[in-house]
């Protein structure tokens, strides 16, 4: 079949075989995929062909500028393509997690993606012991911005907007640490826009787990992503070898080990071990190392 009969087309919703295809003009159709296939993510930009007047055919998928996984119990799966940022939403309160936090940023580092930590709920007491907590990050070139998201609305809304404009973003945040308040702030018809997708896929039921890709601006040119029950980056794409060279506060040590091929965890002549000997990597950030290079070294679980 020739191109001339395919068009282009965003994928901006899917689950199983089925998608939601929004073409250059913004009209959304329902496509599947051929045979048992179920390759493409939101994000994709797809060739596809109308099969009738309500439903069209996903032929192929275009080349991705990047792929991010999540780890859903022991799989892992590709979930969004085509991104140019990462933001990832922690709190005073919850207290966030290092560990996930360095995931997000590793998957985002070797995905070419860039990321940008917010702080939010900087009116509670304890946003000083979280500031200091990402103290590492700010010291490695993270940019963290900090937010009130609940009581200053036009504050963070003009804080963000610069931010996201002219981009597609995935909004990542552990659960309870404001991310619905950022949703609605930036998006106040996204429950329209959810539940006018779910209709289009007859697909209600599983908007507690598929990717959402929101339209921010009505000339869809700003998009926020967000990716509901996410829990954790899936990073088995990387190679143990290769995780050190994703951490922002290991790179300006790695040329200086003795061996190339050092491992930086027992090597004689480990620049990194120096570095975390001297205090200038953190602690929590060698351990999170050590587990990852674990992690990536052995033989996935199931
Ligand atoms: P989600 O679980 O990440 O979607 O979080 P929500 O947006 O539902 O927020 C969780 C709770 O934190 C809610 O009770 C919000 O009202 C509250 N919250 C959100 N932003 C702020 C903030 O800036 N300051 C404070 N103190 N509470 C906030
Ligand atoms: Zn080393």
């Amino acid at each position: 079949m020739s191109s001339a009969d395919t068009r282009i087309g965003l994928v901006v919703r899917g689950h199983g075989r089925h998608y939601l295809i929004e073409d250059e003009d913004g009209v959304r159709v329902h496509c599947l995929t051929r045979g048992k296939k179920s390759d493409c993510v939101v994000g994709d930009r797809v060739r596809w062909k109308r099969s009738s007047d309500h439903e069209g055919v996903i032929e192929s998928v275009e080349p991705r500028r990047n792929l991010l996984f999540r780890q859903d119990e022991w799989k892992t799966k590709s979930f969004a393509a085509n991104l140019d940022r990462l933001l990832i939403l922690v709190a005073v309160d919850p207290q966030f997690s290092e560990s996930q936090l360095t995931r997000a940023l590793i998957a985002a580092e070797s995905a070419g993606i860039a990321a940008e930590i917010i702080l939010n709920k900087t009116d509670l007491p304890g946003a000083n012991a979280a500031r200091e907590r990402l103290a590492p990050y700010r010291a490695m070139g993270i940019s963290v911005l900090e937010l009130s998201l609940k009581g200053q609305k036009d504050a963070s809304r003009a804080a963000l907007s610069p931010l996201l404009e002219g981009q597609a973003t995935l909004v990542l945040g552990p659960s309870g640490t404001g991310k619905s308040t950022l949703i609605n702030l930036l998006i106040p018809d996204a429950q329209a826009q959810v539940g006018e997708i779910s209709h289009a896929l007859n697909s209600g039921r599983h908007t507690t787990t598929t990717t959402q890709w929101y339209w921010i601006d009505s000339e869809r040119k700003s998009a926020l992503l967000d990716s509901p029950g996410f829990q954790e980056f899936g990073l088995r794409q990387i190679s143990a070898p290769n995780l050190a060279s994703y951490m922002a506060d290991f790179k300006p040590y790695l040329g200086d080990c003795r061996f190339h091929n050092c491992s930086h965890r027992h090597e004689p002549g480990c620049a990194v071990l120096t570095a975390l000997e001297a205090g200038k990597i953190s602690p929590s950030r060698y351990r999170i190392y050590d587990e990852l290079w674990n992690e990536l070294s052995s033989p996935p679980k199931y």
